[in-house]
């Protein structure tokens, strides 16, 4: 079995003096378990430069669905891979929602990271409506068609349900599993599955001990040094 994955999403926050004295914290520690930290585009260089030579690697938060050309404001995956990331986000939710990311769009990035040889994190996940109305297992299947046609070793699922995201509120043990089996069940048992939606020190045991998880996503928890490290040595 693979390591589990432990993957800090800053989102919109940090500046430089958070980047050296977090991410510097975090790469004094060895870890069981496979570390990733996704910061803002401006501080991907300084945190390459941060955490090189540890075990601790770096991510995006998003990637252009276009490898090249006239797309003012856009950042590609292999002027990411260049500069030493290993993986980008895909379609979070919060890009969807906001943004206008769609499922089209997203199997376009995926293809590129691949092809730049950038790890995809390619989340999915139900919101509340969804998951009231019935529609959970309807909503994913259909998010899932952007990595249908790939081999499942290429890329990596994060299910964050978005009732669950900065609400403190993480999904159970029981609809984590249950979520994370419908996923293998749909994409082949090799596929790797992490959970993100309010993942703290305080609950990541008991989420990392769920059957199916084979890591997490952690959003506001991964900005505190101390808790993130806690996170993190929960991995197996
Ligand atoms: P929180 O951990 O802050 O709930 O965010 C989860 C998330 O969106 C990670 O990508």
């Amino acid at each position: 079995m693979s390591k589990q994955f432990v993957i800090g999403n800053w989102k919109l926050n940090g500046n430089s003096d958070q980047i050296k004295s977090v991410l510097g914290a975090v790469a004094q520690h060895q870890f069981a378990a496979e570390v990733g930290v996704c910061v803002p585009f401006p501080y991907l260089a300084l945190a390459a430069e941060t955490l090189k030579g540890g075990s601790v690697q770096l991510g995006a938060q998003d990637v252009s669905r276009y490898a090249s050309g006239a797309y003012t404001g856009e950042v590609s995956a292999p002027m990411l891979k260049e500069i030493g990331c290993r993986m980008a986000l895909v379609a979070h939710s919060e890009r969807r929602q906001l943004f206008a990311e769609t499922t089209e769009t997203a199997a376009l990035k995926i293809r590129l990271c691949i092809d730049a040889g950038l790890l995809p994190v390619y989340c999915v996940g139900e919101s509340t409506e969804e998951r009231n109305a019935g529609k959970m297992q309807e909503t994913i299947a259909t998010q899932l068609d952007a990595v249908k046609d790939l081999p499942v070793d290429q890329y990596t699922i994060a299910y964050e349900p978005t009732w669950a995201i900065g609400t403190g509120a993480s999904a159970s043990p029981g609809q984590i599993a249950e979520v994370h089996g419908f996923i293998k069940d749909k994409l082949g048992n090799g596929a790797r599955v992490f959970y993100g939606g309010s993942v703290k020190g305080s609950n990541a045991a008991s989420v990392l001990a769920t059957p199916g998880v084979d890591g997490v996503l952690v959003g506001g928890a991964s900005l505190n040094a101390q808790e993130f490290v806690e996170i993190c040595k929960a991995a197996r």
